[in-house]
């Protein structure tokens, strides 16, 4: 069994994918071909949103955010704990400094409250401009976006959605990726709709952000293609990756989104006595980047992986370490007892296979192995 299994989705795809593939290969412009364009038109479609920039990372899209921002050092940007590297990785590569929150208990997604709280506590030391909130659609759920921004707006903070994980996702019918000032989201393979390889891509609504974000990830171009107007990086996406995902995207929306909720209200079905299923807040639709329930312990969990495993069923830690506790963050000296709910997510969460092609049959098979282990 796979923990996501990209090849049952290959080969439901294979022909078409194939062909879209093979006619880049045959075009030889593999460099901003015109599948790029395309691409970028049927994601910022989808998101509703009027510019969409294709890149090569969500890493890099989220770094491409912060650089049209200026975020410096002396910047506080606030991202919750509880999220993969990257959100957090960003700021400090822009030399700012991450302030990280704790999360919600239920949603997994970052804690309005104790964003406030240090917000607050960042304007009282008075040694960092708060300037950017991150806030992360973890495992597929977008965040509390109508509360984010209120603080967003009292604080004149933007914000930044980090959806890499939440493409596909809705609050009341409208979609992720349209949440932020700007938004990134990631096409790493694993992710709700990924690409052969890495991707990323960046919407936003402001065209002056989005012409930076332009000019900065093909090396700081100017108009003239050979005067470089500023410092940028090389961050294109490779046009045979934008035609995976034009058919990528094609599948997604005819079935796939509504598929994989389908395993999600099942595993919930089965699940919901014995462990803590994940919560989907009234109004609010997940894509369902990683299904994660939570058990009692930490022994507890160790146990459950251990039987899955001899069941021949792969799990997954998301996330065994929170961004305060990430060696990277050392030099930070930051308080340890900061985001206690993270820490207790980080000891017992624990991420069963999810993906679209997921059989009734193997989903069973799951339930009855986990029932087993916790009985
Ligand atoms: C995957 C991920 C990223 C980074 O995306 P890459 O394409 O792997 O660079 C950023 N944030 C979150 C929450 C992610 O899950």
């Amino acid at each position: 069994m796979q923990f996501r299994d990209l090849i049952s989705q290959y080969n439901a795809l294979k022909g078409e994918m194939d062909q879209a593939i093979m006619e880049v290969v045959a075009s030889s412009a593999y460099v901003m071909g015109p599948k790029i364009k395309e691409m970028e038109a049927a994601f910022a479609d989808y998101a509703s949103m009027k510019h969409c920039i294709a890149c090569n990372s969500g890493t890099d899209a989220l770094l491409l955010a912060l650089m049209a921002w200026d975020v410096k050092p002396g910047d506080a940007v606030f991202v919750p704990s509880f999220t993969f590297f990257a959100s957090a990785e960003v700021i400090a590569m822009q030399g700012a400094t991450p302030v990280f929150v704790d999360v919600n208990p239920d949603t997994y997604n970052i804690c309005v409250a104790d964003l406030e709280r240090k917000i607050e506590q960042t304007l009282k030391a008075g040694k960092l401009t708060p300037r950017v909130i991150i806030a992360v659609d973890l495992f597929g759920l977008p965040a509390d976006f109508k509360a984010i921004r209120q603080v967003a707006e009292k604080h004149r903070l933007y914000v930044l959605e980090d959806g890499a994980q939440g493409f596909g996702g809705r609050i009341n019918g409208k979609e992720a990726c349209s949440f932020g000032d700007i938004t990134t989201t990631s096409f790493f393979p694993a992710k709700p709709v990924g690409c052969y390889g890495d991707g990323g891509a960046i919407f936003t609504n402001n065209d002056e952000w989005a012409a930076l974000m332009e000019s900065y990830h093909i090396h700081g171009k100017g108009s003239d293609r050979y005067d470089n107007v500023r410092i940028g990086m090389n961050s294109r996406l490779d046009t045979i990756q934008a035609a995976i995902l034009l058919v990528k995207l094609k599948a997604f929306k005819e079935y796939e989104l509504t598929d994989v909720n389908k395993v999600a209200a099942r595993y919930t079905e089965q699940l919901k006595d014995i462990v803590k299923t994940p919560i989907v807040p009234e109004g609010y639709y997940s894509s369902w980047a990683q299904y994660t329930i939570q058990v009692e312990s930490k022994d507890i969990r160790t146990k459950l992986q251990e039987t899955l495993k001899a069941h021949g069923i792969p799990t997954a830690i998301y996330y065994p370490i929170p961004m305060h506790r990430q060696t990277a963050f050392n030099y930070l000296n930051i308080n340890d007892n900061l985001c206690p709910v993270s820490d207790r997510l980080a000891d017992t969460v624990i991420s069963l296979p999810i993906h679209p092609y997921l059989s009734e049959k193997e989903q069973d098979m799951i339930c009855c192995a986990v029932r087993e282990a916790l009985k």
